[in-house]
């Protein structure tokens, strides 16, 4: 039995943060940890920007609908979930990713969640797990899946490690260069002959 994992921001859909602060005009709001490596510091200061900024649940989700999946994405999906059951593993937030999810068709999403008060303000985040990805990964092996995965990024890459087999996508190449062990390719196309040579079933359909 297979499943296929995937990461979401930067294979599927854009870097949600940032286009949030795109289309916000709020620039502080593009720091990520790269920048803030503390993640408890930075999503502090993004709660605090955007109720600096009046910004409620409801105005967020309003301006991340106005996003689009990355181009080919919705085809690769509907491509994938009719080959494999498909988990998408992010560091996302239910409420953040929601009306992307929508455009996807809702594929089954484990990620974290934000907590808002009756007024629509978001208060706090409430992180899931630690190492959730891998924590998945080795949940899934425990009832006897085999896991093919794929993601972009170092958040991905405990994902891929513990996976059966591991593929980086659009990965940026000093990720490429630090994880030499996995497959890296760039396009939908090759995701998806990846993803074939990687089944032990014959899915050339
Ligand atoms: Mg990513």
């Amino acid at each position: 039995m297979e499943l296929a994992c995937l990461d979401l921001e930067g294979v599927l859909v854009p870097e949600i943060w940032i286009e949030f602060a795109e289309r916000t005009g709020i620039e502080a709001l593009r720091a990520t940890t790269r920048d803030i490596p503390d993640y408890d510091v930075l999503m502090k200061q993004r709660l605090a920007l955007l109720d600096q900024h009046n910004l409620k649940i409801d105005d967020i989700q309003a301006v991340i609908a106005g996003l689009e999946p990355l181009p080919g994405a919705i085809d690769f999906i509907n491509w994938l979930r009719e080959r494999f059951q498909v988990i998408i593993l992010s560091d996302t937030f239910y409420e953040f990713s929601q009306p992307l999810m929508r455009q996807l068709g809702w594929p089954t999403l484990f990620c974290h969640r934000l907590i808002s008060d009756a007024e629509g303000r978001v208060v706090d985040y409430k992180l899931r797990q630690k190492d959730p990805k891998r924590a998945s990964v080795k949940a899934f092996h425990s009832l006897n899946y085999k896991v093919i995965a794929a993601g972009d990024s170092y958040n991905d890459t405990s994902m891929l490690s513990e996976a059966d087999v591991g593929i980086l996508f659009h990965a940026p190449q000093n990720v490429i260069d630090e994880f030499p062990q996995f497959t890296a390719v760039q396009e939908f196309q090759e995701l998806k002959d990846e993803f074939l040579k990687a089944s032990d079933r014959d899915l050339s359909l």
